[in-house]
Order: structure tokens, then C-alpha cells, then sequence
């Protein structure tokens, strides 16, 4: 739930009888965690307005900390899912996981004893790149120090996703009950989500769009198979081949229309769009969205994405096709180390637990 809503807005938006969502609000505001919230501006309603509720922000804040391959980023954000504050440190890619850990520690430490997040620590996210499961030591040693700090919940899963499940919950992706996300940085990975629900597969490594294999005899990739699509379009591996310094260089190359950042591009959109249009065919889907530090090459990079995809996909997947471009900037990862806690049900983010808490509420709480 985000923002307010009264109670026809919410049975509307969860299918349930407004005589259950009484009783469930009743329930959550005797419980402290949601209150009334002023009705939105411009309500022009004749008569009495209808209460507003929203989700109460003293009742905790929410960290999420997300480990990229050359970044450390925290959040802080209340329950209704205001960004209290965020740190952020670049690193090289060598940094040991030890000094990973103590720059993140620090970040919690300054973000929750700053005024803007004044009320108790509820649960930390943290996000990761790479396969979760061979991940396990690096994140019982995190979690190990995160325990020793804050005796709080922590939850953990691939960084790519959690930016995913961040534009699903706040950002691009909001409206839609199915999505493919792919998130382009210095690694490849990404989110599928069908009908409302992330889809974890097996192993928990769905998605990992940047080791579908394009080419059996191609360049090794950093997991030391052969033509992965991260060995293609990794944000290292484009920035080389374009000759350009940075993200920005490589844009302002776009903008100034030189014809070796064009090149490159449109033969990344092509690897991209080819990926995924194998997606679409799979999965039978539609909605993408584009994320990560590549991304930011907007609509020179989706061309090329949208020109490949309508080449191999049948044509009422070409016709439905919709591609947009993340909207939640540098922050994605973290911010879906948050949409993680707050959609994991299993973690009491209020003042008391009661039935109501627990209760099985249809539609999606992030
Ligand atoms: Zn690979």
C-alpha cells in the first residue's frame, strides 16, 4: 500500500467486501499500524469525505543495502515507503568483502541514528550479485555482523532482482501483473514476474538473462562459460568497445551522434533484444523494462531492443509490446532490499503482531 486510500479504494483494489476491509483496518489501527491520513488535495467530493488511512510511519523503518559488483548503497525508508535517507560509496572490483561489509555497517549506523529515521529499526534487505546460493558464505558472514549491530530481521537475494522487484512495486513496472526485467551494469541479470508473483525458478536463479549463452565459441564469461550475453553487453565490456570513459561520456557520444557509440549500441540492443525476444516466445509476455547504468542510453539502446524483438516474435507478442526504461535510478537495488522485507510476510513490521497481521490479504502489500 502506498500513500493513503480510503476504504472503497482499498476493497476496490483487493477484491475483498468493504464490510472485511473495515474489520481488517479496524484491526491494523487498534494494532498502530495504520492511521488516518488527510484526504488527498482537490477532493471536490460533495458531502462527507470518506476517512483516508495510510500506514503509520513511527511504527519502524526499513533498511535495504544493496552490494553491487562496484557499489555500496543504503536506504532508509518508513513503511509507506518514503526514502528517509541513502548512502553510497564506488569501490574497485577487488574490494575484499570484509571492507564491503564495514562501509554498509556504517551506512546502517549513520542513516538510523540521523533524526530523519527517529523511529525503531524494523528489518534489513540486502541485495547481492550473483547466484544467491553461491553466495553462502559472503552472506552469513553479513549477516552475522548485521546480527551483531542490530538484532533485527534480515533477508537476502540477488541484487538484479530486488532492483526489479523495486520498479515492479514503486517504478516502471507498477501497473503490470507480468514483467521481464533485465538489469544492465557491470553484471546481467534480472526479474520475471508472472501474474503478481517474482518467479524464483528451482534454484532461486531465475532470470539471470546475462548467462543465456548467444554463442558456444564466443568470449569468456566471468563465470567461465563461453558467449554469455554479460560477456557481450556488461557495461565494462560496452564502455571498451565505444572507447568512452564512463556512462555520461558514452551518452554525450550518443547525443554528439558519433557513429562508433551508435554502432556499439545498436549491436548491444541487438544481443539484448535478442535474449529477450526468446523470453517473450518462451514465456509468451510483452512488458519489459530496461534497467541498470546501460539503460541510461534510453531510447538509442531500446531501439535497437525493440527492432530485434519485433524481428523474432510472433505478432500478437510484437503487437502487445511494451519496453520502458527503469525510473528509479541508482537506487533500485537498495530500494528492492526494502520491497523484499515489506513483501515478506513473515516479518512483523509493527508495533504488536496481531491476527491481522497475519491474515492472508489478497493483492500486493509492496
Ligand atoms: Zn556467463
Amino acid at each position: 500500500m502506498r500513500g493513503s486510500a480510503s476504504r472503497a479504494q482499498i476493497a476496490e483494489g483487493t477484491a475483498l467486501s468493504r464490510a472485511t476491509i473495515s474489520e481488517i483496518t479496524a484491526e491494523l489501527r487498534d494494532a498502530g499500524l495504520v492511521v488516518l491520513a488527510q484526504a488527498p488535495a482537490g477532493s471536490t467530493r460533495v458531502g462527507r469525505t470518506p476517512e483516508h488511512l495510510t500506514l503509520n510511519p513511527a511504527t519502524g523503518v526499513i533498511v535495504g543495502v544493496e552490494f553491487s559488483h562496484t557499489r555500496v548503497t543504503v536506504v532508509a525508508c518508513d513503511i509507506t515507503h518514503r526514502v528517509l535517507g541513502s548512502r553510497m560509496l564506488d569501490h574497485g572490483k577487488e574490494e575484499p568483502w570484509e571492507q564491503r561489509f564495514t562501509t554498509a555497517t556504517d551506512f546502517v549506523g549513520q542513516l538510523v541514528s540521523t533524526g530523519a529515521a527517529s523511529f525503531p529499526l524494523r528489518a534489513i534487505g540486502v541485495g547481492v550479485p550473483g547466484v544467491i546460493s553461491g553466495r553462502a558464505q559472503v552472506l552469513a558472514a553479513l549477516e552475522q555482523r548485521l546480527t551483531e549491530h542490530y538484532r533485527v530481521p534480515i533477508r537476502t537475494e540477488n541484487n538484479a532482482r530486488l532492483a526489479g522487484l523495486a520498479e515492479f512495486s514503486w517504478g516502471a513496472g507498477q501497473d503490470m501483473r507480468d514483467l521481464i526485467y533485465m538489469r544492465l551494469s557491470e553484471g546481467v541479470g534480472g526479474l520475471l514476474i508472472i501474474d503478481d508473483e517474482p518467479r524464483l525458478g528451482n534454484t532461486g536463479s531465475a532470470g539471470e538473462f546475462g548467462h543465456v549463452c548467444l554463442d558456444p565459441n564466443g568470449p569468456v564469461c566471468r563465470c567461465s562459460n563461453r558467449g554469455c550475453l554479460e560477456a557481450y553487453v556488461g557495461m565494462g565490456a560496452v564502455l571498451r568497445r565505444a572507447g568512452a570513459a564512463s556512462v555520461e561520456d558514452l551518452v554525450d557520444a550518443l547525443d554528439r551522434s558519433e557513429s562508433r557509440a551508435h554502432a556499439v549500441i545498436a549491436d548491444a540492443g541487438a544481443r539484448i533484444g535478442l535474449v529477450l525476444a526468446n523470453a517473450c516466445s518462451i514465456l509468451d509476455l510483452s512488458s519489459i523494462v530496461l534497467g541498470g547504468a546501460l539503460s541510461e542510453a534510453g531510447e538509442y539502446l531500446v531501439r535497437s531492443v525493440r527492432q530485434t524483438i519485433v524481428r523474432h516474435v510472433n505478432a500478437g507478442i510484437a503487437e502487445n509490446l511494451k519496453i520502458q526504461v527503469a525510473q528509479l535510478g541508482s537506487l533500485d537495488g537498495a530500494l528492492g532490499s526494502v520491497a523484499l522485507v515489506l513483501r515478506d510476510r513473515t516479518i512483523p513490521v509493527g508495533a504488536r503482531t496481531t491476527s491481522a497481521t497475519a491474515r492472508d490479504e489478497r493483492g500486493r502489500t509492496a
